[in-house]
């Protein structure tokens, strides 16, 4: 015995919740959407289990950070649900998948049958037992994905109430699990393979800028080594960690952040796989014309870089979620999704942005010793990615502008000289790229609050666009 729905999300995370919202905007009717999580909650902001759930003071907890509080929409908590119509069905996991048949089977026995799938399903932590370290038992070893992780992290950092913590991984979670820990007042080392922390995104010289800022706070960088055992008492917990190069920490706790990955194991075999993701198209929709697949799990075509990637980010998780509903519901009117990649972070009191692709020549500018500086990525003549630390709204807004314009640069030693001034003065031209949610035009869409400018429509963007056209060529022949 089972349900049938006519929309089903496997999945209760970011793109899930959104994609909730988008359908309740759109006029789903009761009872036609249900969400599966394996999670026990409803969906949430997962970015906060990182910064405000650590906090010492005054921790977030839910509900405050339920979907889509960040955003200025409503907050999305149980209530929000119910009174809707939408039916979540929490702790419970999918155990498979059968696309043929559109059916899925619940970890309690339930099967569930769709008109339409959305995959929400996310990644998961990569675990040391996977690069045959042992530790998953240990009390005081943490990872950090999801709710149960950052109440286990919260409760072993009030444990240990100080003490020596070690940080396994400089990207996005061990950097600001550092950052959590100093703020505990722990003493931290962060060990990474790597020659500088988020070796993905960041150039040398800005990671030397945040690596300078964590030591300054007192976290010990060690780098060009990884873990490889642990010492334990005998109450299993690790008492220090042995590094490849022979040196070993004492270590009150451990948080590993190693990298994630994607939950497509229903899928394989069933739907085209890219990047370690569900292949979907510009309509977020996979090799099955009845499944879509957003978020962290979908590898879509990213029109401004020209080709598909998968983005784990939430502020993609967020958009294609709403793109996909926009999709399902509307296809007629909904063109393929045309993201400009956006990443950002904030630590201790830095905060920084970043949009595009991190492609070609780097050129740097601003004070790296004062607050605001930044670069942008020239590739093959145009500029194509941007970053900046310690903007305001009307900076950001510019670098995320000018980068989604992907202006040609024929002077980079200009570009340097003119800085933040360059995005500022492209940006503040009568243009309107017109942002959208939903629509494919999601280019330059950023944090909350929305730009006054998104409201500008119809003829007076296709004038606008006309004149920056004409402005433009001519500021070409300059550059
Ligand atoms: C601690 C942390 C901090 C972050 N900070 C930032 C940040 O500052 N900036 C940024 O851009 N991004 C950040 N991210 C990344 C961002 O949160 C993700 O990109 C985003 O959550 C992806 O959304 P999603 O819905 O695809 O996946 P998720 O939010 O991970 O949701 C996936 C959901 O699917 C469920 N699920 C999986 N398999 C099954 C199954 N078989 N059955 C039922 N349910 C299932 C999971 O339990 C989970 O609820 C952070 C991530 C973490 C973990």
């Amino acid at each position: 015995m089972g349900r049938a729905f006519v929309y089903v999300i496997i999945g209760g995370g970011v793109a899930a919740g959104y994609a909730a919202h988008e359908f309740f905007k759109r006029g789903v009717t009761h009872g036609e959407l249900c969400i599966i999580s394996e999670e026990p909650v409803a969906p949430y902001e997962r970015p906060a289990l990182s910064k405000g759930y650590l906090l010492p003071e005054a921790p977030a907890r839910l509900p405050s950070f339920h979907c889509c509080v960040g955003t200025n929409e409503e907050k999305l908590t149980p209530k929000w649900y119910k009174e809707n119509g939408i039916e979540l069905i929490l702790g419970t996991r999918v155990k498979s998948a059968d696309v043929r048949r559109k059916t899925l089977l619940t970890a309690t026995g339930e099967t569930i049958s769709y008109k339409y799938l959305i995959v929400a399903t996310g990644a998961r932590a990569l675990k040391l037992e996977e690069f045959g370290v042992n530790g998953l038992d240990a009390t005081n070893v943490c990872y950090l994905r999801d709710l149960a992780d950052a109440d286990r992290l919260a409760n072993v950092m009030q444990s240990c109430g100080g003490g020596n913590a070690v940080v396994i991984g400089g990207g996005y979670i061990g950097m600001e699990c550092a950052a959590s820990l100093v703020i505990n007042k722990f003493n931290v080392t962060l060990v990474f393979p790597e020659a500088q922390c988020m070796p993905r995104l960041f150039t040398s010289k800005i990671a030397s800028y945040y690596e300078d800022f964590y030591q300054s706070k007192g976290v010990k960088f060690i780098k060009g080594t990884v873990l490889t055992s642990f010492d334990f008492n005998s109450d299993g917990q690790v008492t220090a960690v042995n590094l490849r190069d022979g040196s070993k920490l004492p270590a009150d706790m451990v948080v590993i952040g190693i990298g994630i990955r994607p939950n497509t194991s229903l899928f394989e075999g069933q739907l085209t796989m890219e990047k370690g993701g569900i292949k979907v198209n510009g309509q977020m929709q996979s090799s099955n014309a009845s499944v879509y697949a957003i978020g962290d799990v979908a590898a879509f075509p990213v029109k401004i870089v020209g080709e598909t990637r998968r983005l784990e980010h939430v502020d993609s998780a967020r958009k294609a979620a709403r793109h996909a509903v926009a999709a399902i519901t509307e296809p007629e009117k909904t063109s393929d999704f045309d993201y400009l990649p956006f990443f950002y972070s904030r630590v201790f009191t830095l905060s920084w942005q970043f949009y595009g692709d991190n492609a070609g020549e780097v050129v740097h500018f601003g004070d790296f010793a004062g607050p605001t500086f930044g670069a942008y990525w020239v590739n093959k003549g145009y500029l194509v990615g941007s970053f900046l630390e310690g903007g305001t709204k009307e900076q950001y807004d510019a670098i995320a502008c000018t980068t989604r314009l992907k202006p040609k640069i024929d002077d980079v030693a200009e570009l340097e000289r003119q800085g933040l001034g360059f995005a500022l003065s492209v940006s503040q031209k009568p243009v309107s790229l017109r942002p959208s949610d939903v629509d494919g035009g999601s280019g330059v869409v950023l944090e909350k609050p929305m730009y006054a400018w998104h409201a500008t429509a119809g003829v007076i963007v296709a004038a606008s666009i006309v004149a920056f056209a004409y402005w433009y060529g001519r500021r070409r022949r300059r550059w």
